[in-house]
């Protein structure tokens, strides 16, 4: 991935909500550094008997408000830098909905794609170990991420409680059901983008059923996202995944693509149905539509393309999918943009809940699991808005101002050891 460093994008939304804030940069300054960094290296026996190396990292930003929670991705572009930012948003996204964690985050640089399912088995399992030192549910917790998912979450949770001697199921979320995961966990992400699209298109008076929207990914955040958005009412007119998109005016069948993309390996590009365009992930940008929902990686609207975007509103499925130049150009231009760390904190917030239940033993049902989300969600929203107009700042600055407050708020009250 080029130059661009998503760290950089970090501070400088830090610098501008602590100068909103009027904070000393005392105050605010161990926000800008994550605590800890572990940068591995590992072999990993291939199937024709090779072995090969992998670097990984786990990076925790911090653990002012609780242990350090975040995802593991499997991406070749994946660095140092990618991961720092990452984790730092992980920090303000459980800040931003007042659930009692830091941020953490970590990747393996691999393309998972062109491993067999035995080698991304032994990867995972050996990149836990090495990982396992600062891991544990008081500590650091993982979840899935990009190109990860329950399967994965299982092996972590099994390598661990190998290392540990016994079942430890709180060192991970996002497992499978039958190992301690939690109902819900699998779509909660999505549907938290899709609570947040609703709650904002309510304040803004809009109606869904009128609305158009464009997602870019689908995989876990955005294909749940497609399907819960379109069920209330909005017209899914273009989705896309690595190899393209595909577009139709009049409303993509968003059940038959999700038929379809889940059996493993399925890609965009190999869908058939009558009446669809093809186009680039750039050309799927620039369309015309009501909403815009990245849900893919970051970097994806720059200062090369934020001229050319036509959507009204966008929803930050991905983390980090909007640069800071980007954003000035958006918003001087009035599109209204929901910040990552609000719009996809539903994913966290029912990893939390998985937790909770892991500790205590318990199993809550999906109800109570879903309506909970819902109302912590709203209520983050409200408060974000809220501080948005009176503030007269952007709803990335409001989050990242209330995050903050919370942050240096929790360090003043522990102080500053020894
Ligand atoms: P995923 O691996 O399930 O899906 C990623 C999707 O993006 C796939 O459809 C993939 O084909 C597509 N994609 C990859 N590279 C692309 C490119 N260059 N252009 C267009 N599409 C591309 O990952 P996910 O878990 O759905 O995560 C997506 C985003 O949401 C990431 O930014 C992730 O950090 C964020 N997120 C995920 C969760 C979660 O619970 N999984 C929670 C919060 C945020």
């Amino acid at each position: 991935m080029s130059t661009y460093n998503p760290y950089e994008n970090v501070i400088a939304v830090i610098r501008d909500a602590a100068a909103r804030l009027e904070l000393e940069e005392s105050d605010y300054i161990a926000t800008m550094y994550p605590e800890r960094e572990l940068k591995v290296s590992f072999p990993v026996r291939m199937d024709d008997d090779s072995v090969k190396m992998f670097e990984g990292y786990r990076v925790q930003h911090s653990s002012s408000r609780g242990p350090c929670k975040g995802g593991i991705r499997f991406h070749p572009d994946s660095d140092e830098n990618e991961v720092k930012a990452l984790a730092a948003w992980m920090t303000f996204k459980c800040a931003v909905v007042g659930i009692p964690y830091g941020g953490a985050k970590g990747a393996v640089k691999v393309d998972p794609s062109k491993l067999s399912h035995r080698e991304l088995e032994r990867l995972t399992r050996r990149f836990t170990a090495m990982i396992a030192p600062i891991l544990g549910p008081e500590r650091d917790i993982p979840a899935p991420d990009v190109n990860t998912n329950g399967e994965i979450m299982g092996w972590i949770m099994d390598t661990y409680s190998m290392l540990k001697g016994y079942a430890i199921p709180g060192v991970v979320t996002g497992k499978p059901l039958d190992i301690g995961g939690s109902l819900g966990r699998p779509e909660a992400t999505g549907r938290g983008v899709m609570i947040t699209t609703r709650e904002i298109l309510k304040k803004l008076n809009i109606q869904p059923e009128n609305q158009r929207v464009v997602i870019q990914g689908m995989g876990n955040v955005g294909s749940v996202t497609a399907k819960l958005v379109s069920e209330m009412g909005i017209k899914v007119i273009a989705v896309s995944d690595v190899s393209g998109g595909i577009q139709n005016d009049e409303g993509l069948d968003i059940p038959d693509i999700l038929r379809f993309l889940s059996t493993r390996g399925n890609l965009l590009k190999d869908y058939k149905k009558e009446g669809l365009k093809r186009l680039s992930n750039q050309e799927l940008l620039a369309l015309d539509t009501d909403i815009l929902i990245p849900a893919a990686l970051e970097n994806q609207i720059n200062e090369s393309n934020a001229a050319d975007i036509k959507a009204k509103l966008i929803v930050e499925a991905a983390n980090g999918p909007t640069t800071i130049g980007a954003d000035k150009i958006l918003d001087e231009r009035g599109i209204i943009v929901v910040p990552d760390i609000l719009a996809n904190a539903g994913g966290v917030v029912v990893s939390y809940f998985e937790w909770v239940q892991n500790i205590q033993s318990l199993m809550w049902d999906e109800d109570e699991i879903n309506q909970t989300l819902n109302r912590i969600m709203c209520k983050a929203i409200d408060t974000v808005y809220e501080n948005h107009l009176e503030k007269k700042s952007s709803l990335r600055a409001s989050a990242y101002m209330i995050a903050l407050k919370k942050l240096v708020t929790a360090k003043k009250i522990r102080g500053i050891f020894p």
